[in-house]
């Protein structure tokens, strides 16, 4: 049985004129433990609809949507749901509700009704996990973006969940504030078998994941590993950019400087001082 899967799930909204609006259609797909998988798709795509139908936040119109085999539909799982799978959001000012981030990353663990030394011990947990423990008395207003962003992580992560969403949580952000959110979730996928949905539409945060979802005016066009990078129409059909290097790497391919297809600073780097050593072969 997977950890999550969507069976043929619709969803509609209610438009301005009463009317409905369709957001996803006919989505199927399974997420197991441990994965790391990049949600990609351009604005009105129907991302933050899926990410909200993951965890209960909203009920699939069609099909079904189960967590451990159980619908996120039966209340009575619905807790058990909502400790399993935790949602980041995009605005990291939005999220936090006291003025201390130990508080803050407490705010989880406490509504779980956990016992107080098992309290301290997560947030103790969550904070190292995120690189912020020196910060666990400090008031938000003293963090930079990326520091806030991490401590909204470190809020989900103290509730131990299976899977964590993030939803465009770096869309905010500066790029150094992205490389931060980025590394302590790769790290968490690795070292806790965390599954991630990482919602994004920055495409190098894409290519850091092993499976990419491209989603297409609320129908899934593609779903697969790296290798979707080598059939760029599935993304530009979506209207997405491809990854920066993998830009570069096609236009090299094209002048006949064969480079493969690095997804990375460092894997570009190194197909370019591949060729350099070898006096470049055209
Ligand atoms: P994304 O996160 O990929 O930008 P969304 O899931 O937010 O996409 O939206 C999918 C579609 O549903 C869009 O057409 C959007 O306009 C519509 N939509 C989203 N939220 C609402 C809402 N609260 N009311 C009406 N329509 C909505
Ligand atoms: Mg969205």
């Amino acid at each position: 049985m997977s950890f999550l899967e969507f069976k043929n799930v619709e969803y509609s909204y209610v438009g301005g004129d009463d009317e409905l609006v369709s957001a996803l259609k006919d989505i199927s797909l399974t997420v197991e433990r441990g994965e790391f998988v990049a949600l990609v798709g351009c604005n009105g795509s129907g991302k933050s609809t899926l990410a909200r139908l993951c965890n209960g936040l909203i009920a699939p119109d069609g099909g079904e949507v189960l967590v451990d085999g159980k619908p996120t539909t039966d209340k009575s799982a619905l807790f058990d749901i909502r400790k399993k799978i935790g949602i980041v959001f995009q605005n990291p000012d939005n999220q936090m509700v006291t003025t201390i981030v130990e508080d803050d990353v407490a705010f989880g663990p406490e509504n779980l009704g956990l016992k107080p030394d098992e309290i301290r011990a997560r947030v103790d947990w969550a904070l190292k996990s995120v690189g912020m423990s020196e910060h666990a008395k400090s008031g938000p207003f003293r963090l930079s973006g990326g520091q806030k962003q991490r401590v909204a992580i470190a809020g989900v992560l103290a509730i131990k969940p299976e899977l964590m969403i993030l939803d465009e949580a770096t869309g905010m952000l500066d790029p150094n504030g992205r490389r931060e959110v980025l590394e302590v979730v790769k790290k968490l996928n690795r070292d806790e078998n965390m599954a991630v949905i990482m919602i994004t539409h920055f495409m190098e945060e894409a290519a850091a994941a092993d499976r990419i979802i491209v989603l297409n005016k609320g129908s899934i066009a593609a779903d697969g590993g790296k290798e979707l990078f080598n059939t760029p129409e599935v993304f530009e059909d979506a209207g997405l950019d491809l990854p920066l290097y993998v830009r570069l790497a096609r236009r090299l391919n094209d002048i006949g400087m064969d480079v493969g297809c690095p997804l990375t600073a460092d894997e570009f780097a190194a197909a370019v001082a591949a060729i350099a050593t070898e006096g470049g072969k055209r």
